[in-house]
């Protein structure tokens, strides 16, 4: 599943794609994308005729601002979005193509099927299920540390969960809030009452240097790949932690641990995430592979 700096590269580069055209129809091939409204033929009419004016985000939403519209889009597991010619050929499992003035398509390709399209009136749509439970950006620049402490700090929760909640910040999977305790040195068992103020400031700058720099990684590298095809896809990147269970910490060289917190597959170094007094010494699931063999990278 794309996660926050994925799904921010994939807006910055429709933005430049799409911003300023005018659609002329919508073709829908798969009804279920489309959840309002509750026809997908009340959907292409509704968008026909519209400029887009800006490609937004809110969490791991695309929020495509039209004239007098907002589409609120998630790509779930294997959402795609591409710009093509008319001519050119439409490949399988295309589901959705917004039919532009000016001759090109914005196609939505879904080979799992498991994205969404809900279409709102403006501003509508940061007020009603699903955009309105969402919790801070952690990208923008009111999400400062203070705000951070101030909104988790009492609570008696484990703290990857808490941060994992979307209510609390949004756009944080697995992988950033493995990333983001390693290298603030806090266990991911932690409750989020017993962290100190010095951990508070080390989680709060780890979350914004880990997402800081996917994204510019992002958007350096989905460049080139944009002008072959105009097709926007996933990255790797330089992770320390997640999916790296049995091997080396980069930082002490001890053996990075794989256990399961709150249901989810999770990296720690014992060394430098030292686990909470009062937690079991042994990790419950811990991951046992043999040697050589790469771990396989789930999101
Ligand atoms: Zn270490």
């Amino acid at each position: 599943m794309p996660e926050l700096p994925e799904v921010e590269t994939v807006r910055r580069t429709l933005n430049e794609l799409v911003a300023g055209k005018t659609i002329v129809r919508v073709t829908v091939s798969l009804p279920r994308i489309i959840r309002r409204p509750a026809e997908p033929e009340q959907f292409a009419a509704a968008l026909a005729g519209h400029t887009i004016t800006s490609v937004e985000r809110r969490g791991k939403f695309l929020r495509l601002v039209l004239d007098g519209l907002v589409l609120v889009s998630h790509l779930r597991m294997e959402g795609r979005y591409g710009v093509y010619r008319q001519d050119e050929l439409v490949e399988t499992h295309t589901h959705v193509i917004f039919h532009f003035t000016d001759g090109t398509e914005l196609r939505y390709k879904d080979v799992r099927q498991f994205g969404t399209m809900d279409l709102f009136a403006p501003e509508e749509d940061l007020l009603l299920p699903p955009l309105n439970k969402l919790g801070m950006e952690p990208l923008d620049d009111d999400f400062t540390e203070k705000a951070l402490r101030e909104r988790l700090s009492s609570r008696t929760t484990k703290i990857k969960p808490l941060l994992l909640d979307q209510a609390y910040v949004v756009g944080l999977g697995n992988i950033y809030v493995d990333e983001a305790l390693f290298q603030a040195g806090i266990h991911p068992e932690r409750t989020a009452d017993t962290l100190k103020r010095a951990e508070w400031t080390r989680l709060y700058e780890a979350i914004r240097d880990t997402l800081g720099r996917a994204v510019a990684a992002g958007g350096s590298s989905i460049k080139s790949y944009v002008n072959g095809q105009g097709e926007m896809g996933m990255f790797q990147h330089a992770l320390l932690a997640y999916g790296r269970g049995g091997e080396p910490c980069t930082s002490c060289g001890t053996v990075i641990e794989k256990f399961v917190v709150g249901g989810r597959g999770t990296h720690v170094c014992p060394r430098c995430q030292p686990r909470p007094s009062g937690a079991s010494a042994k990790p419950a699931a811990r991951q046992k592979r043999p040697e050589g063999v790469s771990p396989k990278i789930h999101s």
